[in-house]
């Protein structure tokens, strides 16, 4: 999508730090991170929210969790958080689907 920030980064057109890519999945290190550790994991396929996903992108939505947790182990992370923000009212600033993966720090609960 041409005018998506996300699509743009996994384009290459702006830069982003780039921590893991394959043929359906972009992972990036966020620009404000809340944590010492704070990457983002998108799929380059442009879906805007976690809402609008139909049955056909279970699986991609799923690889999110996976390559996630994947990446977290190279990086010899037991412990994340994984966050999903679907909609602006819950802080959702960027439309299209990204997993925040969140480590370094102790965290509480329930999130703010
Ligand atoms: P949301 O608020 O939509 O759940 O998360 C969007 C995230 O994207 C925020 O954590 C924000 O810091 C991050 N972000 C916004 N613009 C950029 C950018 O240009 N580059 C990177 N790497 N992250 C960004
Ligand atoms: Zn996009």
């Amino acid at each position: 999508m041409s005018d998506c920030l996300f699509c743009k980064i996994i384009q290459g057109d702006i830069p982003g730090d780039k921590v893991y890519e394959d043929e359906n999945y972009y992972a990036f290190n966020d620009i404000n991170p809340q944590a010492p550790t704070h990457f983002l994991v998108v799929p380059k396929k442009h879906i805007d929210k976690i809402s609008s996903m139909g049955k056909a992108d279970q699986e991609l939505i799923g690889g999110l969790f996976t390559i996630a947790a994947r990446i977290c182990k190279q990086k010899s992370i037991s412990d994340f958080r994984l966050v999903i923000n679907n909609g602006a009212g819950v802080g959702q600033s960027v439309f299209h689907i990204h997993l925040h993966v969140l480590a370094g720090r102790a965290m509480g609960w329930p999130p703010g």
